[in-house]
């Protein structure tokens, strides 16, 4: 049995979907409002063909380029963080 946990209070999640994250809607809009309340939108422009290989390299592993970017990016300056204070 795998040991999943809801996102926001970490309840088990028993007999919920396997994709599931969150125990109930109540928890889901909860994380989704801290996360909202938490980041800022930010849009720049970007050449077509690395959109391109954004969308696909996104697309791959099953995530939104919204989502694979924001991994990208905070993997990038996590790194760049712990670099600094080495
Ligand atoms: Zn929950």
């Amino acid at each position: 049995m795998s040991e999943r946990s809801c996102a926001n209070c970490h309840t088990p999640l028993i007999n919920k979907r396997s994709h599931a994250k969150y125990c109930s809607d109540r928890c889901r809009v909860k994380q989704w409002r801290a996360y909202r309340e938490d980041s800022v939108h930010v849009s720049f422009r970007l050449p077509v063909a690395h959109h391109i290989d954004l969308f696909l390299a996104a697309y791959s592993v099953k995530q939104t380029v919204d989502t694979y970017l924001n991994k990208l990016v905070s993997n990038h300056l996590d790194k760049k963080h712990l670099a600094c204070n080495q």
